[in-house]
């Protein structure tokens, strides 16, 4: 089984015909909530993919708290190790899209915020027996890092997606690391510098192995991806297909690279299986609605 350490989230998405500047009001075309928070995103990932998986982290006692229980239930993952927090409301993202597709996203932690080291203490006993721990940055860095030394402690493989981007990851979190996986924004502000050909995308990895990373996978949308292993280092390309839409592009990879190596696949077809999930969901609108199945994943791939 995986397990997932990390942000559940209402998302609240209003579709609008461009993005209101400060101070207007405008008048939108669409309203929907929709469950979301990368954490929560990746669970539904492996869970789609037929892989067992454990989802720990805090919702509110509130309706959105409820409605996220449900669905992450709904979607086959274990949830009786979440916390319901009664101090708190439930994580939620206020999205706007217009109709270019641009967005702005306003997220408010709030029960993701309370995340701390009581929460691993509930981890620990899903770590037996598990094949990877999989951390985003949406809950507090002090509770992602007490996560992975368990994690490590424990003998499992931690996949960090450092999401969203930010410049100032601990340095004692990269030798806890064993697959560390920014997206090139985020591999840009971890590393200081614009990775704009493929000897800076190398030599980003290089860097980021220095600090104590054992393998670097960074994703490059459409161009594909990157993975530096302490053996080897390849390009590998995207599929392709009609993008739509990309959000959770970045988890469905995740997802996939996890359940396939929670399946046994070796480290390159794993970066097939991430390429193939991170692909089918630029295919369909929204984030784990767009997340494939094991079925339409697997006869892709032989396509
Ligand atoms: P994020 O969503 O975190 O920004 P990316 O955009 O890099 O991450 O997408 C993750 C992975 O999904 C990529 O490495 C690639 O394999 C796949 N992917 C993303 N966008 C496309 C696309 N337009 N066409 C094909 N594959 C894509």
């Amino acid at each position: 089984h995986v397990v997932v350490f990390g942000s559940i989230n209402m998302d609240l998405v209003a579709k609008t015909p461009r993005l209101p500047r400060p101070g207007e009001t405008l008048t939108g075309h669409s309203f929907s909530t929709v469950p979301g928070g990368k954490g929560a995103n990746q669970a539904v990932a492996i869970a789609r993919l037929d892989i067992p998986t454990v989802m720990i982290g805090r919702v509110g006692n509130d309706r959105f708290g409820q409605e996220l229980l449900q669905s992450l239930q709904s979607a086959k993952i274990q949830i009786e190790d979440i916390l319901v927090d009664d101090s708190v409301s439930s994580g939620v993202a206020l999205i706007a899209v217009d109709d270019e597709g641009e967005n702005t996203i306003v997220v408010i932690p709030s029960a993701n915020g309370r995340v701390n080291e009581s929460d691993v203490e509930r981890l620990s006993s899903h770590l037996t027996g598990a094949d990877s721990l999989l951390l985003q940055l949406e809950i507090p860095i002090a509770a992602v890092k007490a996560a992975a030394q368990a994690a490590k402690k424990s003998g499992v493989r931690v996949i960090l997606d450092p999401a969203p981007a930010r410049s100032d990851l601990p340095i004692e979190l990269y030798p806890l690391i064993d697959i560390l996986t920014p997206n090139e924004g985020e591999a840009e502000q971890l590393v200081g510098f614009p990775i704009e050909s493929p000897a800076l995308v190398a030599e980003a990895a290089t860097i980021l192995q220095q600090r104590g990373v054992k393998t670097v996978v960074i994703k490059l949308g459409a161009k594909g991806g990157f993975c530096a292993t302490p053996d080897e280092a390849f390009f590998f390309p995207a599929f392709q297909v009609a993008a739509i839409d990309t959000v959770a592009a970045g988890d469905a990879f995740n997802g996939g690279l996890a359940a396939a190596l929670a399946a046994g696949k070796p480290l390159r077809e794993a970066m097939t299986w991430g390429a193939a999930a991170g692909a089918l969901a630029t295919t369909k609108p929204g984030a784990q609605s767009s997340l494939p199945d094991r079925a339409t994943l697997i006869t892709f791939l032989e396509q």
